[in-house]
């Protein structure tokens, strides 16, 4: 009957199916990770008729209703995505009868793949059980009518992700140095507009036409004024949500800015890669499927291949330094750890660190959340280990969690920070590079 509430709908599994008729009458609400690559994603979403909200509330209160609904010792990046949602739902903005949430799930062994179920035992609490939660998962772990990740969808997703990483890597390189302040966020907000509108048009997909867009975008940002200074660079790892969410890390990149630092934030692609190179791994390893393989092996085949052209296009340009391939992380972990230690960011997050001390950071943070044990193994546990084979290497673990306190990460960032001045003037002279402070001399990745 038109104007009147139908009971939603129920699968076999008892949870509320999102259908066609909610695709269009229901608002989405996501949460936000990384700003720049998940407002090109909300766009995305909507060239498909979705009506998507990205979440980008940033307060205490998020954490507060996070422990009210999820138990305290669960992931803390769950602990303030259900928070979140929690809150956007009662904030009086949507209809909440008209709402959906949207949350991610990996399919991996982690804790990651039941935030989902963490969610909906939340709601249940809060008395909000009849509001659908939509999976976004590659892995054909739940179905909705409603919501489709069709190939169109993914190959534009896969498109959003390297562009993402694009902007942010060259916005970085940017924005400590503009001589003009805001110079650099107004292009990339240019730039991510403008891609949005031709992934709409179809353009900007193929390979050929992602080394274009690439080529332009990489020429824009060499066009914009930098003071010469050089400015210590810091790299920044950890747990997926903590490193890159700025309510997860209470704007780490922010703070990095304002200490007088040029982040330096491996990008996303790598951990994409990772999760479909876990799916190889596990039938070199435990043996399995060997189609499973195949198929998993040529997706990372095309996600390389864009990440090339990423890498090319980026050094067209002398003034920027380029990222390094999947490869070659994978290479440089090599007798450190396994390639079947996948939990988490599992040997990701080690590759990383030790990819950014050959890349010659200053110093490295590496943000773990309360309640990630595979990530203080891959992180925190190999600190020691890397500071003994790299005896100039400056890291910091900061742990983030309901209870610490902002002060506290800081404190704790800055004296590492401090730390970068001891490096420095503790080595040689002959070992210190010129006109630039670094752990270690060496060539990019
Ligand atoms: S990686 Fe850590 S924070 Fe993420 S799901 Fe696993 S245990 Fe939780």
């Amino acid at each position: 009957m038109p104007g009147r509430d139908r009971a939603p709908k129920r699968g076999k599994d008892g949870r509320i199916v999102f259908t066609r008729r909610m695709k269009r009458e229901y608002t989405l609400l996501m949460p936000q990770m990384l700003p720049v690559t998940f407002t090109m994603m909300k766009k995305v979403f909507e060239l498909y008729g979705y009506k998507v909200d990205m979440l980008t509330s940033s307060h205490r209160g998020i954490i507060d209703t996070g422990l009210r609904y999820v138990h305290n010792d669960t992931c803390y990046p769950a602990l303030l995505v259900i928070g979140q949602l929690i809150e956007a739902v009662n904030s009086g903005q949507y209809d909440k009868r008209k709402v959906a949430l949207l949350i991610t799930q990996t399919g991996g062994g982690c804790r990651a793949s039941n935030y989902i179920h963490l969610l909906r035992r939340a709601l249940r609490r809060a008395d909000l059980d009849y509001i659908p939660v939509v999976s976004v998962n590659l892995s054909g772990l739940e179905r909705n009518p409603g919501f489709s990740l069709s190939v169109p969808i993914i190959r534009r997703l896969a498109a959003v992700m390297i562009y993402g990483d694009l902007l942010m890597w060259l916005g970085n390189q940017c924005k400590p140095y503009e001589t003009v302040p805001g110079t650099t966020e107004k292009l990339t907000a240019h730039w991510t507009d403008t891609l949005v509108t031709l992934l709409g048009t179809g353009r900007g997909l193929s390979k050929k036409d992602i080394g274009c867009r690439m080529s332009e975008i990489t020429a824009d940002y060499a066009r914009i004024e930098r003071a010469p200074s050089r400015l210590r660079r810091i790299g920044v790892v950890g747990e997926i949500y903590v490193k890159y969410a700025p309510l997860g890390n209470n704007d780490l990149e922010e703070l990095l800015l304002a200490e007088g630092c040029e982040p330096v934030v491996p990008g996303l692609t790598d951990f994409m890669i990772f999760k479909v190179n876990n799916r190889v791994t596990d039938v070199d390893l435990y043996c399995g499927s060997k189609l499973k393989k195949l198929v998993a092996g040529a997706f990372q085949r095309y996600i390389e291949s864009l990440q090339r052209v990423m890498i090319e296009a980026v050094k067209t340009r002398p003034e920027f330094t380029p990222m390094g391939s999947f490869a070659d992380l994978r290479a440089c972990v090599k007798g450190y750890l396994g390639y079947g230690n996948k939990m988490g960011e599992g040997w990701l997050l080690a590759a990383e660190m030790i990819e950014l001390i050959h890349s010659g950071v200053s110093g490295i943070v590496c943000a773990q959340p309360f309640g990630c044990l595979p990530n203080h193994v891959a992180g925190k546990g190999m600190i020691r280990k890397l500071k003994d084979d790299f005896p100039h290497s400056n890291i910091v673990a900061v742990d983030y969690d309901p209870g610490a306190t902002r002060i506290n990460q800081e404190n704790r960032i800055k004296l590492m920070l401090s730390n970068c001045r001891d490096h420095r003037d503790a080595r040689p002279a002959a070992q210190q590079p010129s006109g630039e402070e670094t752990m270690l001399s060496g060539g990019s990745r």
